[in-house]
Parts: C-alpha cells; structure tokens; sequence
C-alpha cells in the first residue's frame, strides 16, 4: 500500500448560504437599473438551483422607449416603475420546475407584489441581504403574506473574510 500523499485537509471557503447569496448578487451585476440592482437564486433541498432572475425590462421590447429613471413627479408611465419585472417575479416566470419548498436568496428583501407570487410557488424560505425599505407599508405587507404563509425569511450577513477572499480571487485573474 502506498503511502495516502493525495489525501489532502481540504474544505469549502463557502457555506451554502454564501454561495447562493453570491450568486444572487451576480446576478443582480448585470441589472441595468441605475438605481436598485436586485438578484435572486431559488434552490431546491438538495442545494441544487432551480431559477435565477434580476430585475429587468419587459422582455423583446425596444428598451430605449421604457424609462430607467425612479423619478416620481412625472406621470407613471414615464417611470420605470411602470414596466421593471422585478428579479424574484422574472426567476418565478422563467423557473423551468416548480419551486415548492424551494428557497429564495435575494439580496434585497422582497416588496409585496413579489411577496404575493413568492407565497402563491410555495416557497418556504426567504434569505435576504438587506431590508432597506423595512420602514415602509409594501414591506410590512411582505411580512405579513409570509407570515400568513408560513414562509421563513431571515437576515443572511456575509463576513469580511468572504469578501477579500472573493476580491483576492477576482484580482488574482486579472490579466
Ligand atoms: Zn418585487
């Protein structure tokens, strides 16, 4: 028997937590919204992924005839209010499997009208990055569907090292 020289001490620099938040907020990356990028990742109990989304433009239309701008004193069709698909409704829309019991990892905690679509799929968990708009009435709204639906919603934070780590990676491939 030869001596075991391949078996190395090796673990993973990220739990599942990190590495669907990471995801989602790649996702969110390539979002156009000048103001609010948003990603999200729904994942089955085998941390296997089931849909992504950000938020966008309505699908095949001529972008440049649709406002980004969130400016509230011109009417809303001049808004981007008026036609962005939030990230958790295009992940939902475009999920190729259902996503009952699935969780969500969203880097912004959802508004209600996602909230509503959220709890209609049967999703069981939300983890979010931030909940900026806490303070708000759509927020609470949010809340309180995933109250009523016995859907679990919790704060993920990501630790320092994970960030320099991913910054280390991301410079160290830099030609
Ligand atoms: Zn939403």
């Amino acid at each position: 028997m030869g001596q075991k020289v391949n078996f190395l001490p090796v673990s993973s620099h990220l739990n599942w937590d990190e590495y669907f938040m990471l995801q989602a907020m790649m996702a969110s990356f390539k979002s156009k919204d000048p103001n609010t990028k948003v990603g999200c990742v729904f994942v089955d109990d085998h941390n296997h992924q089931l849909s992504m989304g950000y938020n966008g433009q309505l699908a095949g239309i001529d972008e440049s005839k649709i406002p980004w701008g969130n400016n509230k004193t011109v009417p809303l069709d001049q808004q981007k209010y008026a036609y962005v698909v939030h990230s958790e409704a295009n992940a939902i829309l475009h999920a190729k499997a259902s996503l009952e019991n699935s969780r969500c990892y969203v880097t912004l905690f959802p508004c209600h009208e996602c909230a509503k679509m959220i709890a209609t799929v049967r999703v069981k968990e939300v983890v979010f990055l931030s909940d900026k708009y806490q303070d708000t009435v759509e927020n609470q709204i949010a809340k309180r569907i995933f109250d009523m639906s016995g859907i679990k919603y919790r704060e993920l934070k990501l630790n320092k090292e994970i960030v320099d780590e991913l910054y280390s990676y991301l410079t160290s491939i830099l030609p």
